[in-house]
């Protein structure tokens, strides 16, 4: 803190709370405000646009201040929050009317960008997680996933590339590491993340294990299936030390701890579900996949869906199950309109019994849960009818929970308020008690009112009115004019400037009687809910299956939507590693095309016999990255369980999908693109299989022409010839000199995105056609775009001139020379029946080039050498 500010007895308390936590800015209560003091107070006053103020502390000592009242929380939390900042809650832990001492202070929550129950912080369409990552050596990391607003625990185990996968998916708002791992931790995932550092203790097994073993209440981790998950288990294990540190310590909807099981899912890594625009467009305005799916209902629905789109399935059983339901809301109708009705009713289920839970539910919400409850039966009853066995599981495992809908409906009213401390929740007959006092309140202020009129009327003073303050609670008050007639058993306490208050002895009996009423009304009422609120919590498990099933429901419905309205089909899904297309569209161009311009749709084939790897050549602006994507997208889509764009398509399931787009926008992060897009490059290449589905989308072209055709030729060679992985692969490019390839490599088939020339214009006709294309289209695509005459024409020249000399030589004939050659002298690696190259080859194919050493790679080469 730097300065001396503890001089009175309070700002000793002060610095006594803030060392606590002193990396969090501290709210500190002093009677209706929540002051902050010091260098908090500049932060504070700068986020929160609060005036900050100096204070005389002490002896010619001043300390800034900058305070909110404390109704205003909720606005300025989120405000502080949201910039990243960790925020302590320091509460009077004493009415301070009841001591004349120092009231006593403590910390009663740290918020933090991780960990946040508070509506106002929270987006209801977003997961909100905290992540704990363990980094020991080797190259596997344990990390673990909570959400504290929906009880969501998971955790896994994998390489940099596995855990910077899932950074990516969950998006964490709060990372968690061990002290002294900051750059470790950047290194291996970036810079873009919130960190914060926790004591190396607290990432160790035994202590981790035993937290985990006391929360969950069993006697080992296996009924969880992570038993053995040991660096996952010290993440979750710091998760929920983290907690405790925060102050939250009702967790009871954290019921259970799920290992991510990524091998279920395929594989995208984050460059591919940027490219691919799957959650966020790349540029601003632009639509994502998950805002043309997105046609969900309920906050559980949308979180699951982003979810989903992150995460497609790899077995055709749960896809197909997806699917039928999908098909069945599709076919219909009426079940739809159902669905579509009870769900809008449903609200956050998920997070109110998470708030139920930590003790934080206002009545409000607790009647929300009763309307939600009731809106799941007609639900249930509809799925359990249906002929769907998948839909009929879901109905099964659906409960409306009659005893507790049925409690909150007798003991709270239909439209209560959201704050506790006035009371006005609870129903008439739940309690006795409450009932003879409400009757006591309310004919007590009909009393009042009835000695007002008595004492007009006796003392002939007909202004004379009955009112109440908070210095001497009920009185009479008489205007001026009327002072003479004012009995002398009436005590008088005040003088106006044109009236006179006075109290009397009934006024007082009565006062006492309403006063002591309210007061225990509320007790009372507080009471009755706060036992309401525990036996929620036995529902919390019923509750949260619920709110999954709704989930589920929701987002299946949302596709059975989406299908409806940009009319998609049902792909058909199968284990074969032919990817058969007809007539697909782009899910999300199709919806941005100015009005009148149709979108072309388009076939395509891949397989890992005859057309495993296709080259589109085309001019910029064809609609070639397009088309990448638009295969990505009907795949990806599929394999989500939604209905897709497209007259017919039949997916044989894919494990990766790989992208790589040529020199986007990485050169931020300081890297040279082509550095950046070859790395990437090499990552693909080493984690092909049979059924990965690779895009390269103008790869090279970060260099310059003659480097940029020979890397693709290298690499587009290297996955035909990979004998481990067929993957089959769509590479975009302007270098038609690749449509060379065709000729050499039995499964390279050439294909371009049609143009027309009319009349020295290029009419694009966005159809892939088969075969190779000649020429660039570049100059066509600058008169297009409005650049000047003079200097297209000259273009123009200029390029007739290099197309007959200088390109043609520089690039087109090498090519030609080393295609030629190559069938003359077997010159690839790969296909050589030369023994002692084939050895080379096997000795280079079986590297690992990601976990080489620059010295053990000099060794390899070394003994390459000597074979050869
Ligand atoms: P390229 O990668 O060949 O430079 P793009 O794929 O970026 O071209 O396509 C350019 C634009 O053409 C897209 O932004 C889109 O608006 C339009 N487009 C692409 N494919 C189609 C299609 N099949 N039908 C209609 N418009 C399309």
């Amino acid at each position: 803190m730097g300065k001396k500010i503890a001089e009175t007895p309070m700002m000793k308390q002060y610095v006594e709370i803030k060392t606590q936590h002193p990396d969090a800015i501290l709210l500190f209560r002093v009677g209706d405000f929540y002051e902050t003091f010091s260098d908090d107070a500049v932060v504070a006053s700068e986020i929160l646009g609060i005036t900050l103020t100096r204070r005389a502390n002490g002896t010619a000592q001043f300390v800034e201040l900058a305070g909110f009242p404390h109704h205003a929380l909720d606005t300025y939390l989120p405000k502080l929050v949201r910039a990243g900042k960790r925020v302590a809650i320091c509460d009077q832990l004493e009415d301070p009317k009841m001591t004349k001492k120092l009231v006593k202070r403590g910390i009663t929550e740290l918020v933090t960008p991780g960990v946040s129950i508070n509506d106002n912080i929270l987006n209801h369409k977003e997961n909100n997680f905290l992540c704990a990552m363990h980094m020991e050596k080797g190259n596997r990391f344990g990390t673990a996933f909570l959400d504290i607003s929906t009880g969501e625990f998971l955790t896994a185990e994998g390489t940099v590339d596995d855990i910077d996968k899932l950074l990516s998916n969950f998006a964490p708002k709060e990372i968690l590491i061990e002290r002294g791992n900051k750059k470790k931790f950047e290194e291996a995932f970036g810079s873009q993340w919130f960190l914060f550092e926790l004591d190396d203790w607290i990432f160790t097994e035994s202590s981790a294990r035993d937290r985990l073993l006391s929360h969950f209440q069993t006697k080992n981790l296996k009924g969880f299936g992570i038993e053995q998950l040991t660096q996952g288990i010290i993440a979750s294990g710091a998760i929920l030390h983290y907690l405790d540190i925060t102050q939250h310590k009702h967790i009871g909807h954290i019921t259970s701890l799920l290992r991510i099981e990524e091998e279920r899912f395929v594989r995208l890594d984050r460059f591919t579900i940027r490219n691919l625009e799957l959650i966020n467009p790349l540029n601003e305005g632009g639509k994502s996949l998950l805002n043309v799916l997105d046609k969900t209902i309920s906050p559980m629905g949308s979180r699951l869906l982003r979810r989903w789109a992150v995460f497609p399935l790899k077995e055709a059983k749960p896809i197909e199950d997806r699917l039928e339901v999908v098909e069945l809301f599709f076919r219909k109708p009426e079940l739809r309109i159902l669905l579509e009705q009870q769900l809008s009713l449903i609200g956050d289920l998920e997070r109110i019994i998470s708030k139920a839970a930590t003790g934080r539910v206002n009545p409000r919400e607790v009647a929300q849960l009763r309307v939600a409850l009731t809106a799941i039966e007609p639900i249930r009853e509809a799925f359990l009818s249906s002929e769907n066995q998948s839909i009929v599981e879901m109905g099964e495992k659906l409960d409306p929970c009659l005893a507790i809908r049925d409690r909150i409906e007798k003991e709270i009213v239909p439209d209560p308020p959201t704050l506790l401390h006035k009371g006005g929740y609870i129903r008439k007959g739940v309690d006795k008690e409450l009932d003879e006092l409400r009757q006591i309140a309310y004919s007590g202020k009909d009393y009042l009112m009835q000695i007002q009129q008595r004492e007009s009327e006796r003392t002939g003073i007909p202004s004379l009115k009955v009112a109440f303050n908070n210095v001497f609670g009920y009185y009479i008050e008489v205007r001026n004019t009327h002072k003479d007639k004012v009995p002398a058993d009436w005590i008088r306490k005040q003088t106006l400037v044109n009236a006179e208050r006075y109290i009397t002895a009934e006024l007082k009996e009565y006062e006492e009687k309403i006063l002591g009423a309210e007061e225990k009304i509320i007790s009372l009422e507080n009471r009755i809910y706060s036992s309401l609120v525990e036996s929620l919590l036995e529902y919390i498990p019923a509750i949260q299956t619920n709110a999954n099933i709704i989930a589920r429901a929701d987002c299946l419905l949302s596709f059975a939507n989406a299908a409806q309205e940009n009319k998609y089909i049902r792909p058909e899904i199968n284990d074969s590693e032919i990817i058969d297309i007809k007539s697909g569209r782009h899910p999300v161009i199709e919806k941005q095309l100015p009005a009148g311009e149709p979108f072309i749709a388009n076939d395509l084939y891949l397989d890992s016999e005859t057309q495993q790897i296709i080259i589109i050549t085309g001019p910029n602006m064809a609609g070639k990255s397009a088309l990448l994507r638009q295969i990505a997208l009907i795949t990806l889509m599929a394999q989500i369980g939604s209905f897709v764009p497209a007259d017919s398509a039949k997916i044989g399931l894919v494990d990766k999908i790989f992208t790589r787009v040529g020199a986007s926008d990485n050169i931020s992060l300081g890297e040279s693109t082509f550095m950046v897009e070859m790395n990437e490059a090499a990552n693909i290449l080493n984690n092909l299989s049979d059924r990965s589905l690779v895009l390269f989308d103008e790869l090279g072209r970060g260099t310059s022409t003659y480097d940029g055709i020979s890397i693709a030729w290298a690499i587009v060679e290297y996955i035909h010839e990979n004998p481990k992985a067929r993957a089959k692969t769509l590479f975009a490019t302007h270098y038609h000199e690749l449509n060379e390839m065709e000729k050499s490599f039995k499964r390279i088939k050439n294909y371009n995105v049609a143009v027309k020339e009319i009349d020295n214009k290029v009419i694009f006709l966005r159809k892939l056609m088969p075969g190779g294309s000649e020429h660039s289209f570049g100059i066509h695509v600058a008169k297009m775009a409005g650049v000047p005459q003079s200097i297209t024409n000259r273009a123009d020249a200029i390029l007739a001139q290099m197309e007959s000399s200088n390109r043609k030589e520089m690039i087109k004939k090498p090519i030609q020379d080393f295609v030629e050659k190559r069938e003359g002298y077997q010159l690839s690696f790969f296909q050589l029946d030369d023994p002692i190259l084939s050895q080379v080859r096997d000795e280079i194919i079986n590297l690992d080039i990601n976990n080489l050493t620059p010295i053990e790679a000099l060794n390899k080469l070394n003994e390459i050498k000597k074979i050869v």
